[in-house]
């Protein structure tokens, strides 16, 4: 980082990317460097150091091995079964050779997917990294979904091979995976796949022959293995990563490999301010973004000792992270609103017992960080607590505080200002033009995407184009479908979803998904669901059921059946937290359901401009549902 400023960083990263973004990947290593290093030749796709080979398992372990060998590399925490563990590289280096050679041995090579199912434990970062080592694409489905969820995205990623577990654990209770995936691969129109299931002796499983087999026997198979990096090109997908939109059908966020690398040992040095050799505790899940890019590629990728962790923020006790922070001298930590709140609610002395003179910072994301609680941490803690926003379209924050530039203070409920690459503008809704400052508009984001974002929706090219670039004809512009406001110093303040999709503690789900779902159930005639205020978890899903004529007697029976419905189909993660009954649900008279007006008052708020409603009373008795759920 030549600059002094961040503001003649940031400056330079958008008037000049080619030579910013250069300069960035000098910090990765490549087989073979690039021919140009952005194609702009097919807008709005961007496609990042065209014509260079690297692999990104050798950039996040092998390159270390001549340094920091013997450094740990993966810690592993596990409150739900006891278990501590720590993996030098070198020790991390020989466990995805492994995996790596047993994938191979499945007939696994570049290009072919391998879908990750897994709690988490070592084994499932081993699968990630031996993937990428082969030119594999993984696709990490996070283990609270069940198969219906699972299915869908077996159907769209086709994975050769399929990485589970016998089961996980939450709060102390056993939560068996694999036959989740059993009925999950039933359901798929794909089910061609080899299993492979890491027992953890924690439930019992069905060994489906000729499909399924224990990783333990693999693992003796090949416990010598030598596997060479496969070289990809820059453009190669590493990974597809599924995220919930406005439709039922979940979109496979596909992300490059040279990109991805670049921008992620960027985001370590100039946002998280992380160092080779300092410790990175991110309490996230490998299902989601952030347990992608901030529990495995970019700490390893800059040769820090990264912490994962199974288990929840209060058990044994609400001290749990501070310990684990204070044993392995944590420097950095990463975690979510959600999980602060939960910790507010516990005696305030637990954040003091444990000696964090080694963390310098704590960064919250996912969701929208409210100003008490941020407040309260960095009271409770003495640490800056740094919001920063972003989704899983671009794989690392579009807005931050950099830590790598102190001259950037952070603002109380502002994630902060754009982060380099992202030209982010806050544009009116209906032409596109850009809004002056303090006014409301929707966040939206320059041609071209920084490295590191989406480069296509898995297999839809079409969807991409048409789901994120085509808000305003004309314009090569990208929607977060976030509201915002930008004060005159360039801080945003983000303001709300401008769709359907709702976010609950910081996992974002799609109403549409789970309204499928409820009306698969043989009892539902029609159903609304939305997004509602919750002090916890930021939103909650409710649900507005019709049921069909004649099962209107049994309605607490049909309310605990449809929570289990969802339980079984989507998993306990998309469960509503309340289902209400109505008899009608509000619609205008061209038949488009007013989600916005159930959803205010749901909320307490006015509904707003009622007079296209087709059936004023299917809004009025929506009060008495509530009261009665
Ligand atoms: P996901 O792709 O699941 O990470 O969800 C991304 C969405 O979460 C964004 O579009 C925002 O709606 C919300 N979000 C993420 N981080 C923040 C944040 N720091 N402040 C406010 N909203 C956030």
């Amino acid at each position: 980082m030549a600059e002094t400023s961040y503001a003649a960083f940031y400056r330079r990263s958008v008037e000049s990317p080619e030579a910013f973004w250069a300069e960035q990947a000098q910090a990765i290593d490549w087989q073979r460097t690039w021919d140009q290093v952005l194609d702009r030749s097919h807008p709005p796709f961007a496609a990042w150091f065209v014509g260079a080979q690297t692999n990104l398992c050798h950039n996040v372990v092998d390159r270390h091995l001549a340094d920091r060998a013997q450094q740990s590399a993966l810690v592993y925490v596990s409150t739900e079964t006891g278990q501590e563990r720590s993996l030098t590289y070198a020790e991390l280096h020989r466990e995805v050779q492994i995996m790596a050679a047993s994938l191979q041995s499945l007939g696994v090579g570049k290009g072919d997917r391998v879908l990750i199912y897994m709690p988490m434990i070592p084994e499932a970062v081993f699968a990630m990294l031996a993937c990428v080592r082969l030119g594999a694409i993984h696709s990490v489905v996070f283990g609270g979904f069940a198969s219906v969820s699972l299915a869908a995205r077996i159907d769209d990623a086709q994975p050769k091979v399929i990485v589970s577990a016998d089961a996980g654990s939450r709060g102390g209770k056993v939560m068996p995976y694999k036959p989740l995936l059993d009925e999950a691969l039933r359901l798929s129109q794909h089910p061609a796949q080899r299993v492979i299931v890491v027992d953890r002796g924690l439930a019992d499983w069905a060994q489906q022959d000729g499909r399924d087999m224990a990783y333990a026997e693999l693992r003796a198979a090949h416990a010598q293995a030598q596997v060479p990096c496969v070289w990809v090109e820059s453009t190669h997908p590493s990974y597809i990563l599924y995220t919930s939109g406005t439709t039922g059908k979940p979109k496979g966020v596909q992300r490059d490999t040279g990109g991805y690398a670049v921008a992620l040992h960027l985001s370590m040095r100039a946002i998280f301010g992380g160092k080779p050799g300092e410790t990175f505790f991110c309490t996230s899940d490998i299902g989601w973004v952030v347990g992608h890019s901030y529990i495995v590629y970019a700490p390893l990728l800059t040769g820090m000792t990264t912490i994962l962790y199974e288990g929840t923020p209060i058990r044994p006790d609400a001290a749990v992270f501070w310990r684990i922070a204070e044993q392995y001298r944590a420097n950095l930590m990463f975690s979510a609103p959600t999980a602060m709140r939960v910790l507010k609610r516990h005696d305030p002395a637990l954040l003091k017992r444990h000696d964090l003179s080694a963390l310098r910072a704590i960064f919250l994301a996912g969701e929208p960080l409210d100003e008490p609680t941020g407040r309260w941490v960095a009271e409770s803690l003495g640490k800056p607590v740094i919001d920063n926003y972003w989704q899983t379209e671009t794989g690392w924050p579009i807005l931050a505080t950099p830590r790598g530039f102190p001259e950037v203070p952070s603002r109380p409920g502002s994630p902060g200002v754009a982060m380099p690459g992202y030209k982010v503008c806050l544009r009116n809704e209906t032409d596109g033009e850009p809004v002056a400052p303090g006014e409301k508009g929707v966040v939206a984001i320059d041609w071209p995407l920084p490295p590191g974002c989406l480069q296509t929706i898995w297999g839809d090219d079409a969807r991409f184009v048409h789901t994120y670039w085509s808000t305003y004809p004309n314009r090569q512009v990208y929607s977060t479908f976030d509201w915002g406001r930008q004060d005159a110093e360039g801080y945003l303040y983000i303001l709300g979803r401008t769709d359907d999709v709702i976010n609950v503690a910081g996992h974002r789900l799609g109403t549409r998904e789970i309204e499928e779902s409820i009306s698969a159930h043989p009892a539902v005639a029609e159903v609304a669901v939305v997004g509602v205020q919750d002090a916890l978890k930021g939103q909650a899903a409710w649900a507005f059921v019709v049921l069909r004529p004649g099962q209107l007697d049994a309605a607490s029976t049909q309310q605990a059946s449809i929570a289990a419905h969802v339980d079984a189909q989507l998993g306990a993660v998309a469960r509503p937290q309340r289902i209400c009954l109505v008899t009608a649900l509000p619609k205008t008279r061209s038949g488009k359901m007013l989600r916005r007006a159930i959803q205010a008052i749901c909320e307490g708020r006015d509904p707003g401009d009622l007079t296209t409603l087709e059936d004023p009373l299917a809004l009025q008795q929506i009060p008495d549902a509530i009261a009665r759920s």
